[in-house]
């Protein structure tokens, strides 16, 4: 790394649903040790194939709503009739842990996270139209044409809410939305405002600075 060491930070890819954010969010905490996935917890039923704890934490309405009066999640939503939300924790282990925390949530839950974690970067993903919208939909073979019609209407609307987001990336092909995130995330690192002791390194080179200079 070119830089100053930086404070890691939360990275949110957030999309209209079927815009394959969970497939770059997958491939960033496989591909790179810097990246750890913020598994959410979530009344849904389990899909076929996904593991408890892995992809997600099912848990019943009671427990959700315990954790979320609680005060355990950061950011909460109710997505295509389900609840979902970012357990803090998973934010604060990730901060340990020295890791950006990639969280995979919806357009709703990435603006309460604009609000309570200001060091979090937000990525808005972008399908590259309308038919890959509609292919992505059709290929999990889940959606009859009224969920994905709801689904598009709902994408029509969460497009609207771009502009709030730091970054835009367009998934039109997978390798490129992925080295995008990357990029993003090292040059988030470069700001001044993250970077660990930046007073320290300015006093150090001026310290150096003078006395190549052989004042001070
Ligand atoms: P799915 O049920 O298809 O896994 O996810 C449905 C939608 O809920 C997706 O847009 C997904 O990103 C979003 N989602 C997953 N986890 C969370 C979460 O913790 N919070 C919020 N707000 N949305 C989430």
């Amino acid at each position: 790394m070119s830089g100053l060491p930086a404070r890691t930070f939360p990275v949110v890819l957030a999309a209209p649903s079927g815009t394959g954010k969970t497939t770059i969010a997958r491939a960033l905490v496989e591909r790179f040790e810097h990246f750890v996935f913020s598994v959410s917890v979530t009344t849904r039923p389990p899909r076929e194939g996904e593991r408890d704890g892995i992809d997600y934490r099912f848990v019943d309405e009671a427990e959700f709503k315990r954790l979320r009066d609680g005060g355990a999640l950061v950011e909460w939503a109710e997505v295509h009739g389900h609840l979902y939300g970012t357990p803090g924790r998973a934010l604060e282990e990730a901060a340990e842990a020295g890791r950006h925390v990639v969280l995979d949530i919806d357009v709703q839950g990435a603006r309460q996270v604009r609000e309570r974690v200001p060091e979090a970067v937000l990525v808005f993903v972008f399908p590259p139209s309308a038919q890959a919208l509609v292919g992505r939909l059709r290929g999990r073979g889940t959606e009859s044409d009224e969920v994905m019609r709801r689904r598009l209407r709902a994408a029509r609307q969460e497009l609207r809410r771009a502009t709030d987001f730091d970054y835009i990336v367009v998934n039109d092909d997978l390798e490129s939305a992925i080295a995008d995130v990357v990029a993003i995330t090292r040059a988030e690192c470069h700001r001044p405002r993250r970077a660990r002791g930046l007073e320290t390194e300015v006093v150090r080179l001026q310290t150096e600075i003078d006395g190549v200079l052989g004042e001070g």
